[in-house]
């Protein structure tokens, strides 16, 4: 299980909630809350040291992006999540994030898009550092740019829809690179390198169709790696594995990225 978050801590109502929706969500992608487990208010609250109030919210919310079943006086159940799930996250992730992303082109102030480069620049170049650091500055990198993209939509309703679904993106690609982590396999942390890189110099030349593609290719790319990781079928999961392993294993590694060993499917 996650970590506990404290009532007595100073942060907020809102906060509070997120941290917990953001743990739940992770014990679900990770497997540590199993399909069909009854999810209690009450134990809920002992756990996170809270009241009932923020648990209620963070379920529906958690039934909101399509994680839990809540039903009337049977309370909340833990959804499967299959290999089929993450496909149709992932198209309805590429569908406003293409968007947003075509609406942010020109929106953008040059400085910043330079500044998140640098920032990527300076990742590619430090394969040296610990893994764990690594990834933690990889994750940033990746939010700042998704949340950029977002904020400069001009769309509150396409934000506000990116907002929220987020946490599921993130809860994905935080499973994802923890399953390639444990195979020591950094080729998706590359990959995504090369893939960021591309939508920031589409922005920073203005080419809106540009961006919108190297966005989609992203997503796309992004999706064979979360299938794998998340616990589903394993049916489910030998299919997508064996449709795209050829693809993945023949890519190079990013300069300054440690080299990846062989992938064990
Ligand atoms: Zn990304």
């Amino acid at each position: 299980m996650s970590a506990i978050v404290s009532n007595r801590s100073p942060i907020s109502h809102g906060l509070r909630r997120q941290a917990i929706i953001e743990s739940l969500l992770s014990d679900v992608m990770h497997g540590r809350l199993r399909p069909g487990q009854h999810l209690v208010t009450q134990e809920l609250a002992e756990r996170y040291g809270t009241s009932h109030t923020p648990i209620r919210e963070a379920l529906i919310a958690l039934e909101g992006v399509g994680m839990i079943n809540l039903l009337p006086n049977r309370g909340a159940t833990v959804r499967r999540v299959t290999t089929q799930d993450i496909r149709e996250i992932c198209q309805v992730r590429r569908v406003l994030e293409c968007e947003a992303v075509r609406s942010a082109c020109g929106r953008i102030e040059l400085a910043q898009l330079q500044a998140l480069r640098e920032a990527f620049d300076k990742l590619n170049a430090s394969g040296g550092h610990s893994l764990s650091t690594f990834i933690q500055e990889a994750r940033d990198c990746d939010s700042q740019l998704h949340d950029l993209i977002a904020a400069s939509c001009d769309n509150q309703i396409l934000a506000g829809e990116l907002n929220r679904l987020k946490l599921l993106f993130r809860a994905c690609r935080d499973v994802a690179w923890e399953h390639d982590k444990s195979r020591n396999d950094y080729r998706r942390l590359a990959e995504e390198a090369r893939e960021h890189l591309a939508i920031i110099d589409a922005l920073l030349a203005c080419d809106a169709r540009a961006a919108s593609r190297a966005m989609s290719a992203h997503i796309r790319s992004g999706m064979n790696y979360w299938s794998r990781a998340v616990p589903a079928s394993a049916d489910a999961k030998a299919a997508v594995s064996t449709s795209k392993s050829s693809k993945s294993q023949s890519a190079p590694a990013a300069e300054g990225y440690p080299s990846a060993r062989p992938r064990i499917n």
